[in-house]
This record gives C-alpha cells, sequence and structure tokens, in this order.
C-alpha cells in the first residue's frame, strides 16, 4: 500500500482550509493531518484537532494560547503560538506537502519557510505570489519545490497543461464570474454597501476574497498570480467574463488549439486535485449536467467600472515592488470597505494613489518586500481618514 501524505494546513479554519479537511475525511487512506494551524476561530481550530489528531497545532493569536492548550490537554497534541511559531512548525521532518490557506500577505513568511524546507506545496494563498512572485518561485526552483495551484482558475491550466509541458503556450484566459456587480455601472457601485458585496453568486468564499471578487482585485491578483506559477508575460493573460463559472480557464496552445477545464464550480476539487497530483481520486461531488446549462456564455470585461483590474494590470508591467503595494493597499481598503468606513469605489482610489506615491523599488529583496508592506498600509491608513 503507498505511504500516506503528510499534511499540513495553515488556515485550517477557513473556507479553504475547511474544505481541505472534508477532503481529507473523505480519502482517510491517502491523507493524514501533520499540523493544522488559525487565528481568531480557537473553537474550531481545537474542533479540528480532536478530529484529525495531527502531531501540532498553532494558533496564530498569541492571547488565544492558554486557551487551546488547556483544551487539548488530554491529547497528545503539540500547542504552539505566534505567527513566528507557524513559519517554524512547517519545517518538520514529517510534513510531505504544505497548503497555504492563510489570507493575505500574513501568508507569506510561512510560505517562504515552507519552500526553504524543501516542502512541496499545495498554494491557496495567492497573495503571496503577488506579493513577492519572483522571489517565491526562485526559491521554488532552486530548492526543486513544486507550487501546486488551488487557485480554480490555475488548477484549470494547471491540469490543461498536463502532457504539454514542452508545448508552447500561446495565451491563457482567466475566466471570471464577473461576481454580484456584473453589469453595473459607477452609480451603482457608489452606493454598494458590503452586505451586498458579500453575496457572491457562484461560490462560497472568506470575505476578503469575496469582496476583491466583488471588485474583481481578485481577478487582478490572479493575472499576477498566473504570471509567476506559469512563467507568462503580461500579453499572454487575457481574462474573460463567463457569468456560470463552469469554464474554469483555458489555454490556447501556438498551433492555436485551445484546451478549457470545465466543472461545477465547487473548490474541493482543485485543493483535492492540488493534494493528490499526480492522482486524480474518485468523488461524489455532484456531476455537472449540459441541460441545466443549455448557454455557457462569455463577454468582455468593463475594466473602466471595474478599475481594479486595470491597476493590477499596471502593477504587474511596472513590476518590482509595485504588487506588494497594490495588494497592501487593497488589503487595508477592503478591510475598511468591510467596517463600512469607505465606499466600494474608493477602494481602488486608495490602492491607485498608493500605487503613484510609494518608493518604487526595481529589484526588492525580502527585507524591501516587509518594507514596502508597512509603508503602504501607513499611506493607505492615512488615505482612510
Ligand atoms: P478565510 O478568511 O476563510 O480563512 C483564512 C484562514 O487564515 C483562517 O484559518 C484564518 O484563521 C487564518 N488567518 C487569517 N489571518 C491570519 C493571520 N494574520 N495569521 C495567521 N492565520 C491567519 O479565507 P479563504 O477564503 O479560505 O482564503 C484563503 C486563501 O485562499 C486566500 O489567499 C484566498 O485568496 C485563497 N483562495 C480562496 C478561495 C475560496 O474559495 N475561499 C478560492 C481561491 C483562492
Ligand atoms: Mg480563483
Amino acid at each position: 500500500m503507498k505511504e500516506k501524505k503528510n499534511i499540513a494546513i495553515l488556515g485550517s479554519t477557513g473556507s479553504i482550509g475547511t474544505q481541505a479537511l472534508d477532503v481529507v475525511r473523505a480519502n482517510p487512506t491517502m491523507f493524514s493531518v501533520e499540523v493544522l494551524t488559525g487565528n481568531g476561530n480557537v473553537d474550531l481550530l481545537i474542533k479540528q484537532a480532536i478530529e484529525f489528531n495531527p502531531n501540532a497545532v498553532v494558533v496564530a493569536d498569541e492571547t488565544k494560547y492558554q486557551y487551546v492548550k488547556e483544551a487539548l490537554n488530554p491529547h497528545d497534541i503539540k500547542v504552539f503560538a505566534g505567527k513566528k511559531a507557524i513559519a517554524e512548525v512547517v519545517e518538520m521532518d514529517s510534513i510531505d506537502l504544505v497548503l497555504t490557506a492563510i489570507v493575505g500577505y500574513a501568508g507569506l513568511e510561512s510560505t517562504l519557510a515552507a519552500i526553504n524546507a524543501g516542502k512541496q506545496i499545495a498554494l491557496a494563498n495567492k497573495e503571496t505570489l503577488v506579493v513577492a512572485g519572483e522571489l517565491v518561485t526562485k526559491l521554488a526552483k532552486e530548492k526543486g519545490v513544486n507550487l501546486y495551484p488551488v487557485d480554480s482558475e490555475h488548477s484549470a491550466i494547471f491540469q490543461c497543461l498536463a502532457g504539454e509541458f514542452h508545448n508552447p503556450i500561446e495565451k491563457i484566459y482567466l475566466t471570471a464570474s464577473g461576481g454580484p456587480f456584473r453589469g453595473k455601472d459607477r452609480e451603482f457601485l457608489s452606493t454598494v454597501k458590503k452586505e451586498q458585496a458579500l453575496k457572491h453568486p457562484n461560490w462560497d468564499m472568506g470575505a476578503k476574497i469575496t469582496i476583491d471578487s466583488a471588485s474583481l482585485m481578485n481577478k487582478g491578483l490572479e493575472v499576477i498570480e498566473a504570471k509567476w506559477l506559469f512563467g507568462l508575460k503580461a500579453e499572454q493573460i487575457d481574462v474573460i467574463v463567463h457569468p456560470q463559472s463552469i469554464v474554469h480557464s483555458i489555454v490556447q496552445f501556438t498551433d492555436g488549439s485551445m484546451k478549457a477545464q470545465m466543472g461545477l464550480p465547487d473548490m474541493k476539487l482543485p485543493i483535492q486535485y492540488a493534494m493528490a497530483y499526480p492522482e486524480r481520486i474518485k468523488s461524489d461531488f455532484p456531476r455537472f449536467n449540459f441541460i441545466n446549462y443549455p448557454q455557457l456564455t462569455f463577454e468582455p470585461v468593463d475594466t473602466k467600472t471595474f478599475r481594479n483590474l486595470a491597476l493590477a494590470f499596471e502593477a504587474m508591467n511596472k513590476g518590482g515592488n509595485a504588487p506588494c503595494v497594490l495588494n497592501a493597499a487593497n488589503e487595508v481598503a477592503v478591510e475598511a470597505f468591510l467596517k463600512d468606513k469607505i465606499g466600494f469605489l474608493q477602494m481602488s482610489d486608495i490602492v491607485e494613489q498608493c500605487l503613484q506615491t510609494i518608493d518604487f523599488i526595481a529589484k526588492p529583496s525580502y527585507d524591501d518586500y516587509v518594507a514596502t508592506d508597512k509603508e503602504t498600509r501607513r499611506k493607505a491608513l492615512q488615505l482612510l481618514n
């Protein structure tokens, strides 16, 4: 019998993390959980630890350490706390694969630590590649580490590339659902509240990515993610709106042939593909039925209304620390929007102003990214007031 894959799930209490545990629960002979980490929702983290019996649990929020420690006292599970502990625990010898499902810039340090330790990566935390794609992919290459995409669009591209690794890609089309505000104008967008933005038509996800999907920043981040994952130039990446979210993305090769990957929108599929690669695991997920979808439609993306996507292309083309600025400004803006401090359209204003004012660094080091993130957050917070 094949050995089980030992997995560390960073951000196990989130949308991706809990679905990854569903995959483990359904495939107990294939996977075992070695590490779980969470931040705020410690009761869920404790419950997960008791069910999956990992070697170690890390709670990012240090004030919750005692609580978790006491709850897990009767069990043979190590408990640690703090950001540094997440970056340390991923180095454990017993881990085969690290699923990075922390949201935002907060996931960068532990992802780099896992790569440095030679762990294979199932990458959900797209912000890591947006902020420091050059550094992350270079380190992964040096360490012989594969980055298996979890994001559904990138998983689609990855699946289309199976058996094609030596064939040149002409371009890729990333599909976008268009989010809850597809077809709306700026006047409408100026009035929308978080409750409307949090209602995604096709996907049930964490709050930050749901807002990013409504503002199309998510697609912008995914364009940059694709550039680094597949080594593409800006001209090779196109975005097309596909409201049904059935075609998850498309690769076009140099002979003009196109391959698409399709399926019902369910993140468990790309999560389990990344976890089980190169195997495909049998699943009982609901199957797509053509008769329920007599039409699959496609339309151009409106970057005049949804400026975030244009700003992301701009940051990608500029390179250096510009995508790091874009990401940090966006994280501050999304948080402020979720707290009703700013309107929907102001999110792009903050990102744009940060891109214009933060000092450009053409070849950033890790410390430059850390400093850029900090400086951009300071500037963005200033802009809120
Ligand atoms: P989420 O908010 O539901 O979960 C985030 C997880 O990270 C939680 O476990 C939380 O406790 C932990 N966390 C939050 N802040 C932290 C911090 N500062 N330090 C340590 N841990 C922290 O988010 P999600 O929707 O699961 O998304 C996770 C990542 O996956 C994001 O980068 C997102 O872009 C990407 N992603 C998500 C989906 C999806 O369907 N949810 C799809 C594609 C990509
Ligand atoms: Mg996606």
